[in-house]
C-alpha cells in the first residue's frame, strides 16, 4: 500500500476513535443528567395536572352540592328545580333524586343515563345518605356508555345524583400534551382507566394491572400501574406498543384514591433529541475529519514519499555502486594479476640481484597494496549490500596466530618497536569459524598498531571462554603509538574515516580497515571497543564468537613457543620455500582471452614441469577437448571472456561432448570477479574449484596437488573406458601370491594401488617382529608364560602378536592366515597350551613365506614411492632440527619440505618414521611431531 493510503487510513482511524469516544462519553453523561431532568419535569407536570384535575373535580362537586341545596330548599317543586338545574349547569347530563329506599323520585335532563341505587352504585348512595359527596364512574347498562356520577345528600332521606358524560374527564385531560404524543390518564383505585386521550381505553375500561397478570407483554406496565394506585407519587418506566415510556404519577385529591399519570415516549424526550443531535454531529465530525485526514495525509505523506523515493534512489545508487565496484575490481585485478604474478615469478628467480631484486620487490609490494585496497573496497560493498557471508571451517588456532604475526611483524622494519604476544596453554587447539575473516580482523588491528607506532611496544593478548555451546574469543591489541583523540574515537568505525590526517599524511590507508573489522566482529556476534590516550597509545579490544571444535587445548609448550616466536620474513621468500612437486607427467589447458594472463599462469605452472597448452577462447577449449588428441589432466578456464564465457564453455564441455573424459576432466575457474565470493556457484556450474586473480601461488599449489598430482595412474586404470594413449601398466601386474586375495583387498583401498603397496610394504617390515615374539613362547614351560605384552616369551606378548597378524593379514587380503591367527588368539585367551603347541609352527611358516613373497614382489615394482629406498641407521641431525624448527614456527611449508627430505631414506632404528611423519604433517600435528623428533634426539 502506498504511504498516502496508509496515512489516510491512520488519520481516519484516529478521527474515528476520537469521535467515537467523545460521542460515547457525551451520551453517557447526557443520559445520566437528562434522566434526572426528564424525571423531575414529568413529575412536575404530573403534579400540575393532578392539581388542575382536583380543582375541576372540586368545582363539579361544589356545583352538585349547590344543586342539592336548591332542591332541599324548594321541597314543593323539586321537579321544577331539577329542570332549572339542567339548564344552569350544562356540563351535567341529568340530575336525579333518590329516596332512602333507593327509588328515584325525581329526574330531569337527558332521559338516560338514569342512575339507580339498587345496583352497584348503591354503595355510593348509602355513602351520600351518610353525608359524603362521592364520585363514581360506571357503565350505563342501557346505552353501554361510560357515565360519571356525583352523589351528594339533599336531606336526611334523599340524595342527589348528577351524571356527567363518561368522557368528561377524558376531554379534560386531553388538553395536556407531553412532547409529541405523550398524554395524561386517570386510574381509579382499582387501576381501571377512567380518563385518557385514547377514549376507547376508557370505554373498554382497560385495566393493565389485570392484563399484566395474564399477559407477559403487559407485566411491566401492570407493575408500574400497581405502584401508581398504591403510592401517592412516583416515577416508572415501561414498554407499550413497542415503545419505551416514562411515567410520572400523583394521587388526585378529592377522589376515592384516583391517580393521574403523565406518560411520554422516551424517544420523544429532549434527551433523545440531543442524542440524535450528537449522532448528527458525530457524522458531521467524521465527514469533516475524513476530509481533514485526506488533506493532512497528503501533506504528511509528502516527506515520507520523498524519503521512499530517496531510499529507492539510494538503493539504486548502492546497487550501481556495487556493480561498478565489481566491474572495476575485475578490470583492476586483470592487470594486477600480471603485476603481482610476474613480479612474484621474477622474485622466485634466484639469479635476480641487487637493484633488480629490490625494484621487483617494490613492484610486488605495490601490487599487493593495491590488491589490499581493492579487497577492502569489495568487502565494504559486500557488507553494505548484505551479501557478505561467512564460510566456516575448522582451523588451528596456533597456526592462525602464527600466520597473522608473521604477516604483520615485517611492518616493524627498523623501528624500535617490541612485539609481545600474551596467551596461555588453555586456549582451544581448534576452533570452527571463518578463519580468513578472523585473520582479517587481527591483521587490520595489528597492522594499524604497527603502522601508527614508532617506538615502544605492541602487545597482543588473546583469551577464550566457553559460553554455552560457543567460544567467546576476547583479544586486545595495545600499542604505545600516536594514539587517537577522544573526538575521533567515536568515528573510527565509520567507512573511510581517517583520524589525525595531518600527522598520518604519509601513512598509507583508506580508512576502511576499522569499519570492516567492526562489521566482521558484529557478523560474528561480537563487538569492538577502543581506548586511547592521545599521544601515548591505543588499545583495541574485540570480542566475537566461534564454535568449539574438540576439547584439545594448545598446551603450555605451544603457547610458550608462539609467544617466543622469532621474526621470519616468510612472505618475501614464500615462493622460494614452497616445495613444488614434480608433475612433469601432467598436461593442462589454460583458457584466457588476455594473453598476459596466459603468460602468468604458464609461468606459475613451469616450476611443476607441467606441459601447458594455451587457448584464448571458450570455443577453442571446447574444440581441444572434443578432439581429444591430448588428454589434459586439468583445464584452467577464465570466467569472463568476450563471446562465450567460461560457464557456457564448461556447460558445453560437460553436456555436449559425449565422452567420459569431457564429463570428468577437472576444470578450475579463473576469476577476477571477487564479488562472487565462493565456490558454490562454480561447483554448481560443473567446475571443480576456483582460483581468483591475481593468482595466489599457495592456492594454485593446493589446487594442483588436489586435482593434477598423482592422477596419472587413476586416469589410466584399465577399468576405465577412457584409457587413452598414455596408459600406464598396473603396478600390481606381477603380483601372484597364492596366499593373497589382492583383487579383493585393493577394493578396500578405493582401488588405489599405491596405498595397497604401502600396506604390503609395512606388513613386510613390521611382521617379522611379531614372528619373533611368537617363536619366543615356550609352551612346555608354564612358569615362563607370566608377564605383560612387553615381556618377551610371555603368553600376553604372544597374544598381542597373533592378534596383530590376524588384523594385518586380513588387511592385505591374506584371509586364511588371519583365520589361523584368530584361532590361536582364542587359544591364548582360553590358555589352551596344547592347541598353541600344535598350531604355532604352521602359522610361523605361512607368515614367513608370505613375507618373503611380498618382499620378492615389491623388488619388481617400478614406482617412485615404492622402489626400495636407500637405508640409514637414523635421520640426519640437520633434518631432525629442521623439522623441530618448522614445528616451533608452525611453518607448514618448511615442515613438508623437511619431511620430504627425511623420507628419501629408510631408517633401520625407526622404519615407520617417514610414513608416520607424512601422516602427522597432513593433520598439522606440530606438537606430536615435535615430541617424537625430540625423542629421536
Ligand atoms: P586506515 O586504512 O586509514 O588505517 P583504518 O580504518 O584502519 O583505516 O583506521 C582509521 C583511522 O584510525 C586511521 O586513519 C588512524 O588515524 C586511526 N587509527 C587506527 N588504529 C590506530 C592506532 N593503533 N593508533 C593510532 N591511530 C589509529
Amino acid at each position: 500500500m502506498s504511504i498516502r493510503g496508509k496515512t489516510v487510513i491512520i488519520v481516519i482511524a484516529i478521527v474515528l476513535v476520537i469521535t467515537a469516544s467523545t460521542l460515547g462519553a457525551g451520551l453517557f453523561m447526557s443520559q445520566y443528567r437528562f434522566m434526572k431532568t426528564v424525571q423531575s419535569d414529568l413529575l412536575t407536570m404530573s403534579r400540575i395536572a393532578s392539581s388542575m384535575l382536583s380543582a375541576e373535580i372540586r368545582r363539579l362537586r361544589q356545583e352538585v352540592e349547590f344543586a342539592a341545596m336548591l332542591v332541599s330548599i324548594d321541597q314543593e317543586d323539586s321537579q321544577k328545580t331539577l329542570q332549572q338545574l339542567t339548564e344552569r349547569f350544562p356540563d351535567f347530563l341529568s340530575f336525579s333524586v333518590f329516596n332512602r329506599e333507593g327509588y328515584g323520585s325525581l329526574h330531569a335532563g337527558q332521559n338516560d343515563p338514569r342512575p339507580t341505587i339498587r345496583h352497584r352504585d348503591s354503595v355510593y348512595g348509602q355513602r351520600a345518605l351518610a353525608g359524603e359527596t362521592v364520585l363514581t364512574t360506571t357503565m350505563d347498562t342501557t346505552s353501554g356508555n361510560m357515565v360519571m356520577y356525583i352523589w351528594t345528600p339533599v336531606d336526611k332521606n334523599r340524595v342527589l345524583a348528577a351524571s356527567l358524560p363518561g368522557m368528561y374527564l377524558s376531554k379534560f385531560v386531553s388538553q395536556f400534551r407531553i412532547w409529541e404524543t405523550g398524554s395524561v390518564f386517570v386510574l381509579d383505585h382499582e387501576g381501571v382507566t377512567i380518563a385518557a386521550v385514547w377514549e376507547f381505553r376508557v370505554r373498554e375500561r382497560h385495566n393493565y394491572i389485570e392484563w399484566g397478570k395474564r399477559d407477559p407483554q403487559y407485566r411491566q406496565i401492570g407493575k408500574v400501574f400497581k405502584e401508581i394506585i398504591e403510592h401517592d407519587e412516583g416515577f416508572g418506566r415501561y414498554p407499550l406498543d413497542g415503545q419505551e415510556r416514562y411515567c410520572a404519577y400523583n394521587v388526585i385529591h378529592g377522589t376515592d384514591n384516583w391517580s393521574i399519570g403523565v406518560a411520554a415516549m422516551i424517544n420523544e424526550s429532549p434527551l433523545a433529541h440531543i442524542q440524535q443531535m450528537l449522532f448528527i454531529f458525530a457524522v458531521v465530525f467524521l465527514g469533516l475529519g475524513t476530509i481533514a485526514a485526506l488533506i493532512a495525509a497528503n501533506s504528511i505523506a509528502i516527506p515520507y514519499e520523498k524519503m521512499e523515493e530517496l531510499t529507492r534512489h539510494a538503493e539504486a545508487a548502492s546497487e550501481s555502486k556495487s556493480r561498478f565496484l565489481a566491474n572495476m575490481s575485475h578490470e583492476m585485478r586483470t592487470p594486477l594479476n600480471a603485476i603481482i604474478g610476474l613480479s612474484e615469478l621474477e622474485l622466485g628467480d634466484t639469479n635476480l640481484e641487487g637493484d633488480n631484486f629490490t625494484n621487483m620487490e617494490k613492484i610486488y609490494a605495490a601490487g599487493m597494496t593495491l590488491l589490499g585496497i581493492i579487497n577492502d573496497l569489495l568487502d565494504i560493498s559486500k557488507i553494505e549490500s548484505g551479501k557478505f557471508t561467512m564460510i566456516p571451517v575448522v582451523y588451528d588456532l596456533a597456526s592462525m596466530i602464527n600466520d597473522t604475526v608473521n604477516l604483520n611483524i615485517v611492518r616493524i622494519g627498523s623501528k624500535p618497536v617490541q612485539f609481545r604476544l600474551h596467551l596461555d596453554g588453555t586456549l582451544p587447539s581448534r576452533l570452527k569459524g571463518d578463519e580468513l575473516r578472523v585473520k582479517q580482523i587481527f591483521n587490520n588491528l595489528l597492522s594499524n598498531a604497527f603502522k601508527y607506532t614508532d617506538s615502544g611496544f605492541v602487545d597482543w593478548t588473546i583469551s577464550c571462554k566457553k559460553e554455552g555451546d560457543k567460544v567467546k574469543v576476547n583479544s586486545t591489541i595495545r600499542d604505545t603509538g600516536i594514539g587517537i583523540r577522544k573526538d575521533d574515537q567515536a568515528k573510527l568505525f565509520k567507512d573511510y574515516y581517517q583520524a589525525n590526517l595531518k600527522a598520518n599524511y604519509y601513512v598509507e590507508g583508506t580508512g576502511l580497515g576499522l569499519s570492516i573489522t567492526s562489521n566482521l566482529v558484529k557478523l560474528m556476534g561480537g563487538s569492538i571497543t577502543v581506548k586511547s590516550d592521545y599521544g601515548r597509545g591505543s588499545a583495541f579490544t574485540v570480542e566475537f564468537f566461534q564454535i568449539p571444535a574438540g576439547e584439545d587445548l594448545i598446551g603450555s609448550e605451544v603457547a610458550a613457543n608462539l609467544s617466543e616466536f622469532r621474526y621470519s620474513d616468510q612472505r618475501r621468500r614464500r615462493n622460494q620455500k614452497l616445495v613444488r612437486a614434480d608433475m612433469s607427467y601432467a598436461a593442462v589447458l589454460v583458457v584466457d582471452d588476455v594473453v598476459t594472463n596466459l603468460d602468468v599462469t604458464r609461468g606459475m605452472l613451469k616450476p611443476y614441469g607441467i606441459a601447458v597448452d594455451c587457448v584464448t577462447s571458450g570455443q577453442e577449449a571446447i574444440n581441444r577437448i572434443r578432439g581429444g588428441k591430448v588428454k589434459y589432466n586439468a583445464v584452467f578456464m577464465d570466467h569472463m571472456m568476450p563471446g562465450m564465457d567460461g560457464i557456457e564453455a564448461v556447460s558445453i564441455i560437460r553436456n555436449e561432448i559425449n565422452t567420459d573424459y569431457a564429463k570428468t576432466v577437472p576444470i578450475i575457474a579463473l576469476t577476477a570477479n571477487a564479488l562472487l565470493g565462493n565456490d558454490s556457484l562454480f561447483l554448481e556450474k560443473g567446475f571443480q574449484a576456483f582460483l581468483s586473480k591475481p593468482i595466489d601461488i599457495l592456492r594454485l599449489d593446493n589446487i594442483l596437488n588436489q586435482w593434477v598430482r598423482d592422477k596419472k595412474q587413476e586416469r589410466s586404470q584399465p577399468s576405465r573406458a577412457d584409457a587413452g594413449p598414455g596408459k600406464a601398466p598396473s603396478l600390481l601386474a606381477g603380483l601372484n601370491i597364492p596366499e593373497l586375495n589382492s583383487a579383493e583387498a585393493i577394493i578396500r583401498f578405493g582401488n588405489d594401488e599405491e596405498s595397497y603397496l604401502r600396506v604390503l610394504r609395512s606388513f613386510m617390515l613390521y611382521t617379522p617382529g611379531f614372528i619373533e615374539n611368537i617363536k619366543a613362547l615356550d609352551s612346555d614351560n608354564p612358569e615362563s608364560l607370566a608377564g605383560d605384552g612387553s615381556t618377551r616369551g610371555s603368553l600376553e606378548a604372544y597374544r598381542v602378536s597373533v592378534h596383530s597378524i590376524k588384523g594385518s593379514g586380513r588387511g592385505i587380503g591374506a584371509e586364511k592366515l588371519g583365520n589361523e591367527a584368530e584361532k590361536l588368539e582364542y587359544a591364548t585367551v582360553n590358555k589352551d597350551l596344547g592347541f598353541i603347541k600344535t598350531n604355532t609352527g604352521h602359522l610361523v611358516e605361512t607368515t614367513e613365506k608370505l613375507i618373503a613373497d611380498i618382499a620378492a614382489f615389491l623388488k619388481t615394482v617400478k614406482s617412485d614411492t615404492y622402489t626400495e629406498k636407500p637405508e640409514k641407521e637414523s635421520p640426519d641431525p640437520e633434518i631432525r632440527n629442521a623439522i623441530l624448527h618448522a614445528c616451533e614456527q608452525y611453518d607448514m611449508g618448511a615442515l613438508k619440505k623437511a619431511v620430504a627430505g627425511l623420507a628419501a631414506y629408510r631408517y633401520r632404528s625407526c622404519p615407520d618414521l617417514a610414513e608416520w611423519l607424512q601422516d602427522q604433517t597432513g593433520r598439522s600435528n606440530f606438537e606430536a611431531i615435535r615430541k617424537r623428533m625430540m625423542a629421536i634426539g
